[in-house]
């Protein structure tokens, strides 16, 4: 090609214009997303081309994605074997591919059908490989020189630059969330598998500028479904009613690695529609395996995956936290081994499940020969539920431990205080009739409802119902079992719940 024909196939080479294209991305302010669509707009322009393509390279998928362009065609993502000259850009160097028309068997069909017929790419290298590719397509032979090769080469460096720059913004917000997730979880460390989950919903929500996320437990007890949603955030109660819909046993059965410890893909995507219509959105989930039964899932969706993003690294993000997240499950199961095997619950300090059996059993026993009443209380938080959904698991918990003090310190010493399960206390008080067992029932549950509990940034007031029992040895000798004790208390405090609640209701009252 002679210096008249290059001049014939241009418009007049606009240094200016090309100058200023190349400070604009520049800006450190501006969005990697905003500053790559810039970009392609002044090579575009820069390069007088009839298409023009910015494509991230993704290492372990072995994939084309298609950032920024500048066509009439969204080209989607690409696999590398697909791809139109994808092995040639791992020499680093500009390919000029001067007609096209001997290649378009490998050219996909859209592409094809524009009539490419020439075209120029520039990989984007940086220390790590290939991470990218800048491809101007023309619609005739010939198209372009190497001044062109040249032009685009200055575009795909700064392309690099800029992709550089933000990955390593984003790692750096990564590894910080990570730590931040672990030195949190690792206080939380005696508290509910649900503070657990919740944390790590939130630290999702936080890093990786998701449009919805929703984390659910596993309960397979649940007659009703299966999850149990632990937090959410842009999904309505309908939205995650759909979701618990989604996730039925058969589903969540196949979202357990293989039996023999293969390995299962770390995100599965599927669609959803949300609020049940409109278009359907691409739906993330995490399963949150451990010991090869699954405890949890993860959920979210983003109305726009930011494109220019390292999926790789977020993917490695997400592991990562997982990996945290088993790493602390499996001490929690260290803890509920001590806990079972131990006499003391970890959380509130008063006494467990084991222990109160223990006690009611002798205490029983006790009454028989000694002719002394025993009361038994049995006290249960008021709506403790909405404490959760509106405060937090973490922030339930909290709760849990200050009423946990409260219950301690408003009774005697040869009184057993235990947390009986959940959000359950209950107590033993030997030598102590019924009058006696009613107004320090009622003491304590004045002094928790004059209580702030604090919670986030504010505090709130929390009750309590409470249903008792009280036993003497002119109660029928083979009744006086500890079971029925509890559940003669249990019954009055279902009574005091269907009163209202914040009530102290006693056995044949
Ligand atoms: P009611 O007044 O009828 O008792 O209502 P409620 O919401 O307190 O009762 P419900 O049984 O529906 O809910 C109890 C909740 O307590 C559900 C469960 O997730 C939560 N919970 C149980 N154990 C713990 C725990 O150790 N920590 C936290 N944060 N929550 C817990
Ligand atoms: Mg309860
Ligand atoms: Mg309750």
């Amino acid at each position: 090609m002679n210096a008249e024909q290059e001049q014939a196939k241009h418009e007049p080479f606009d240094l200016p214009r090309l100058v200023r294209g190349l400070s604009l991305s520049l800006d450190p302010g501006a969005k990697p997303q905003d500053a790559l669509d810039l970009l392609v707009q002044e090579a575009h322009a820069a390069v007088g081309c009839d298409h023009l393509f910015l494509s991230r390279y993704e290492a372990a998928g072995r994939t084309f994605r298609a950032v920024a362009w500048r066509s009439s065609v969204d080209p989607g993502d690409v696999p590398l074997e697909r791809k139109f000259m994808g092995n040639s850009y791992f020499s680093g160097q500009p390919v000029i591919v001067h007609d096209l028309s001997q290649y378009n068997y490998r050219l996909r069909p859209g592409a094809a059908r524009l009539c490419l017929m020439s075209m120029v790419g520039v990989p984007l290298v940086t220390g790590q490989g290939v991470i990218g590719v800048l491809e101007a397509f023309a619609e005739r032979s010939d198209h372009f020189s190497d001044l062109d090769a040249d032009l685009l080469a200055l575009f795909a460096r700064q392309a690099t630059a800029i992709i550089e720059r933000a990955d390593c913004e984003r790692e750096a917000k990564y590894r910080a969330a990570e730590n931040e997730f672990l030195v949190e979880a690792l206080k939380l460390e005696q508290a509910s598998l649900g503070s657990l989950f919740y944390k790590v919903g939130e630290t999702f929500a936080a890093v990786l500028g998701v449009d919805g996320i929703a984390v659910f437990g596993i309960e397979p007890a649940l007659p009703d479904g299966q999850l149990q949603e632990v937090m959410a955030r842009g999904f309505s109660m309908a939205d995650i009613g759909r979701l618990k819909t989604l996730y039925g046993k058969e589903r969540l059965q196949k979202l357990l690695p293989p039996p023999g410890g293969g390995r299962k893909d770390l995100i599965v995507k599927q669609a959803f529609r949300q609020g049940g219509a409109g278009a359907a959105k691409l739906l993330y989930t995490v399963p949150l395996v451990y010991r090869d039964s699954l405890q949890g899932l993860i959920v979210f969706h983003w109305r726009q995956l930011d494109k220019a993003a390292d999926h790789d690294a977020l993917e490695n993000f997400i592991e990562r936290t997982i990996g945290h997240l088993s790493m602390l499950l499996g001490r929690k199961d260290v803890y509920a081994t001590i806990q079972r095997i131990g006499f003391y619950d970890l959380l509130t300090g008063l006494a467990n499940r084991r222990m109160f059996d223990y006690v009611l059993d002798r205490e029983i026993k006790k009454m028989w020969r000694t002719a002394k009443p025993l009361s038994l209380l049995m006290i249960d938080v008021d709506n403790f539920k909405a404490i959760n959904d509106i405060h937090g698991h973490p922030a339930g918990d909290a709760v849990l431990q200050q009423l946990g003090a409260i219950i301690r310190d408003s009774f005697r010493s040869v009184d057993l205080t235990a947390r009986y399960g959940g959000e359950e206390f209950a107590v033993i008080l030997p030598d102590t009739d019924r009058v006696r067992a009613v107004s320090v029932a009622e003491r304590m549950r004045l002094k928790v409802s004059e209580s702030q509990f604090p919670v986030g940034k504010g505090f709130i007031n929390v009750t309590v119902s409470i249903g008792g029992a009280t036993w003497t040895n002119r109660d029928a000798a083979d009744e006086a079992t500890g079971e029925r004790l509890v559940t003669a208390a249990d019954q009055a405090l279902y009574k005091a719940k269907q009163m209202g609640r914040d009530i102290t209701i006693f056995a044949n009252d």
